[in-house]
């Protein structure tokens, strides 16, 4: 009996998105054999988190880079960087450190998103600028001033209707010295990603997670980015027993995260998008004549990536199914199918994280779901 049914927890398969509520991403070899040999030794945790973090950096065209427990945990750190600067003399006054009238961290209303909360961990007010279709350049000059430690820019196609563009939020901050953070945390697919929001678009540090589209451990991301920003982000975080310490990252995510960073580089990303195409042609195929029910490609995904997904709209009068009803049957059986709702009468299927039989028994669970045609 494996682990999980000893324990009565039924496998899911994930055809939605690499999710930390489903246990993120499955880990390959080479990186689970690389935690292997991380775990089998004693090593200087500050020697090895500088030596990754420029690995990490070189790998990923970047002046710097820090490996943290996840892009949440690179949000507290950079945001306690950049309140304090790194300054230990600040750090070790603790959140009464940050300078009282430079707390504010700025974010476009059209930019909000859950995650956005751990900015109040680091002690900081979260201000918003902007409303939700629309931001402007003098909304951003106009809430610059001395009560600001930082702008935090989210990145994904999805989220930048209307919203002020990187390039012009870091001319504007630059101006008034206070650093631009992006998170570009579920930014991959394109590999690009890795340096186009710090290198090219002049953003002081850009945040990922490890654990999705990378494929390190689900505990682990980085921050790439600016020499000086990473060195506070350091001064801040673990091993050092200050306030980034309950983000600790072990040596096995460290060297896990790293390795999948090298994984990720050498995949053939164009094969892997005609993998999904051809997929989704034949998912379109197979489920072409079922009547109540269309099938078509969506794109991008949903976090704004250029990656192809699966829609599945049904029509409730022929097969009886909303799209929540078909997402509730699919998730309450064994094993559990996970599928992202596509609106009110759709669901949309990822295939990027099946493998395996996978997409054989999703297809065939979806199918049962329909009146016999
Ligand atoms: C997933 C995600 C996070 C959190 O990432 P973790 O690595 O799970 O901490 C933050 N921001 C965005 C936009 C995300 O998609």
């Amino acid at each position: 009996m494996g682990i999980y049914e000893s324990l009565g927890v039924r496998r899911v398969i994930n055809s939605d998105a690499r999710l930390t509520r489903l246990g993120g991403s499955k880990m390959p070899d080479v990186v689970l054999d690389a935690m292997r040999e991380a775990a089998d030794r004693y090593v200087d945790m500050h020697e090895l988190q500088t030596a990754v973090g420029q690995r990490l950096a070189k790998l990923t065209n970047n002046d710097a880079a820090y490996a943290t427990t996840g892009a949440a945990a690179g949000i507290v750190l950079a945001t306690l960087a950049s309140l304090n600067g790194g300054d230990l003399r600040q750090i070790a006054r603790g959140l009464e450190g940050h300078l009282p009238e430079r707390r504010r961290v700025l974010i476009q209303r059209a930019h909000r998103i859950p995650y956005d909360v751990v900015v109040r961990l680091a002690g900081a007010e979260i201000v918003e600028i902007g409303n939700a279709l629309q931001t402007f350049d003098w909304e951003l000059e106009g809430a610059l001033n001395d009560s600001v430690a930082m702008v935090l820019w989210v990145a994904g196609a999805h989220l930048q209707r209307g919203a002020l563009p990187l390039r012009e939020t870091v001319a504007i901050a630059r101006r008034h010295g206070v650093p631009v953070v992006v998170d570009a945390a579920a930014q991959l697919p394109p590999v690009e990603s890795l340096w186009h929001f710090t290198r090219d678009q002049g953003a002081d540090a850009a945040i990922f997670s490890g654990g999705k589209e990378l494929r390190g451990p689900q505990a682990s991301g980085m921050v790439v980015g600016k020499a000086e920003f990473l060195a506070a982000i350091a001064a801040n975080g673990s091993p050092n027993q200050r306030l980034g310490r309950p983000m600790k990252v072990g040596k096995e995510e460290m060297i896990g995260l790293l390795a999948a960073v090298e994984r990720y580089l050498q995949l053939d990303h164009a094969a892997a998008l005609a993998t999904l195409e051809a997929g989704v042609g034949r998912w379109v195929e197979r489920f072409a004549n079922r009547p109540g029910v269309m099938v078509e490609r969506e794109f991008p995904d949903e976090a704004g990536q250029p990656t192809p997904r699966i829609r599945i709209a049904f029509n409730k009068r022929i097969t009886g199914l909303t799209g929540p009803e078909a997402q509730r049957r699919l998730w309450e059986d064994d094993p559990r199918v996970q599928v992202a709702l596509g609106g009110p009468d759709a669901i949309s299927l990822s295939l990027s994280t099946l493998d395996g039989d996978d997409e054989e028994i999703v297809a065939n669970r979806i199918a049962e779901l329909l009146p016999r045609g």
